[in-house]
């Protein structure tokens, strides 16, 4: 998909960029590649892959949940995905961007800097050390290619606002995922609402996209410790 296609596909789908959105998408090609010479960013580099499989994909999202002025948290963002294609969209999306490792988050600073993104907070922290002042501060949440489901949901909850919404972005095995989530989803008060199932426009791979939103509080003993999350992921007993 090259960049010409990026703007007609995202336009079938009522989502309209104009000029300066064309060129940050463009910047931020470019800054992808430039950062990943010298370090692991992505290992897709090429234009027309980087247009389709990350700032489309990221996309997909908003042809469900409307992001206009949410507060939102970025888990795992790595690259960027899929929180700077939202925030090139929606420029007054507040967002937050966190990544563990903090050289991704300089590369992080760099975009942000560089296509004039106001209203970004760039974290470099873990999602379980950071949720200590942060509980129940977001709207939405998302995680793309971070962790399988049941963990995710024990990391993002905790931030969510009663009646925010959680949007994990899965790949082909997003199905397998969504079933064995489903008592860890109950004990932290997720319901899921909504499930698209995409193929990419060109390359026809699949995407699961699966929207929750928080009905209670979550209880104050989540997150756990992380490799806690990940030996026993949350079921009912
Ligand atoms: N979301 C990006 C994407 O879709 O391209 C990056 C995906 S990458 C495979 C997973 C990222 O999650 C890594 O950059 C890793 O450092 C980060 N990560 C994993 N566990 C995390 C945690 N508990 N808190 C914060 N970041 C985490």
């Amino acid at each position: 998909m090259n960049p010409t296609e990026f703007v007609l596909k995202l336009k079938e789908k009522g989502i309209i960029l104009n000029e300066t959105q064309i060129k940050q998408f463009h910047d931020y090609y470019l800054l992808l590649k430039k950062w990943n010479d010298i370090m692991n960013l992505t290992t897709i580099i090429e234009e027309e892959k980087v247009y389709e499989k990350h700032f489309y994909d990221s996309l997909t999202v908003a042809f469900e949940y409307d992001f206009s002025n949410k507060k939102m948290l970025d888990i795992g963002t790595g690259a960027g995905f899929p929180s700077i294609p939202l925030k090139i969209v929606f420029p007054r999306l507040k967002l937050t961007a966190m990544d563990s490792v903090a050289k991704k988050m300089k590369f992080i600073e760099d975009v942000v800097k560089n296509l004039g993104l106001k209203d970004v907070t760039i974290v470099p922290d873990r999602a379980e050390s950071y949720i200590v002042k942060h509980r129940e501060e977001f709207d939405v949440v998302t995680a793309r290619a971070v962790a399988r489901l049941n963990i995710l949901m024990e990391l993002a909850a905790p931030y969510l606002k009663v009646g925010g919404h959680f949007i994990a972005l899965k790949g082909a095995g997003g199905q397998e995922e969504y079933h064995e989530a489903r008592e860890a989803s109950e004990l932290l008060h997720l319901n899921l609402y909504a499930h698209q199932e995409i193929e990419l426009p060109e390359e026809k791979s699949s995407r699961h996209n699966y929207f929750y939103v928080k009905t209670e509080k979550t209880n104050p003993r989540y997150p756990r410790a992380y490799n806690k999350i990940k030996q026993s992921p949350l079921k009912k007993s």
